[in-house]
């Protein structure tokens, strides 16, 4: 299957979902906290891999006075976001950018706040971080969930996994240093728990793949979506003690 029919559908599964990702409004509230932000102040804030704004809509309500830009590479799902945002009444402060995290052009130290769950793989912890931090005022505070190996002797088939699909997994203590040497000071983490996988994520995914399948009936590309969905789920319910999400605050130096 090509990148762009592979992407299509991938849209087409996911943007009828509250969130592209796992987590969930208390993680996004646990993490807000940890940024130590003033409610009252009127910060810039960017969510990088936004989605469907599962997180921006959450800090949109927590930080009434705050202005976004909305950043992620399909406008499919951008569109929804803006639908939610006007029916919460906070459409006018939320700005959305069709663009790629890798190539962000917008000001240097524009940004009070840079929030970003589910996505930095996707150009991976340490580049993000880097490319990111451009973006903070000084004394500005970034908040990402990155894949982390919560043991330190995970089982074969999850480490052959990840060798794959994301070689940058590591434990907490190394993607700490790792945020330390890029230049933050980290303000706190924690992980994130099951249900923030489950409920919230697989559960409803799941739960849209017979629509999907019936939209695309016949065609084998959309069963290997579904494949690798499920494939995915049943990974994390074997060894969801060995790996997971980890929540990391962190103030630019
Ligand atoms: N933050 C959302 C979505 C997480 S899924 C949530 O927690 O629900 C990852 C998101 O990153 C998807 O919306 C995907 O479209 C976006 N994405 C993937 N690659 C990207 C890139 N290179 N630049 C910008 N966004 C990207």
């Amino acid at each position: 299957m090509d990148e762009k029919t592979m992407f299509a559908l991938m849209v087409d599964l996911h943007r009828g979902g509250l969130r592209q990702g796992p987590g969930s409004d208390e993680d996004t509230l646990r993490a807000l906290d940890l940024t130590e932000f003033d409610k009252t102040a009127e910060p810039r804030v960017i969510d990088i891999g936004c989605g469907t704004g599962a997180s921006t809509l959450v800090l949109a309500k927590a930080l009434p006075k705050a202005t976004f830009v909305a950043v992620d590479l399909f406008p499919e799902f951008l569109d929804v976001l803006t639908e939610r945002a006007s029916s919460a009444g906070c459409a006018e402060r939320i700005e959305t950018r069709v663009a790629s995290m890798e190539s962000l052009d917008l000001a240097p130290e524009s940004f009070d706040l840079v929030w970003s769950e589910g996505a930095i793989y996707n150009m991976g912890f340490r580049a993000g971080l880097r490319s990111w931090r451009r973006l903070l005022r000084p004394g500005g505070v970034i908040a990402v969930t990155e894949i982390t190996w919560l043991r330190d002797d995970p089982p074969e088939e999850i480490a052959d996994y990840w060798e794959d699909e994301y070689p940058e997994i590591a434990t907490a203590d190394e993607k700490r240093a790792i945020l330390q040497e890029v230049g933050y000071q980290v303000l706190g983490d924690f992980v994130l728990p099951e249900t923030s996988w489950t409920k919230n994520y697989y559960d409803p995914t799941a739960a849209r793949i017979p629509g999907f399948l019936e939209r695309h009936a016949g065609r084998r590309d959309a069963q290997q979506i579904v494949e690798m969905d499920r494939m995915e789920a049943e990974l994390y319910r074997r060894h969801k003690n060995a790996f997971g999400y980890v929540f990391y605050v962190a103030r630019k130096r």
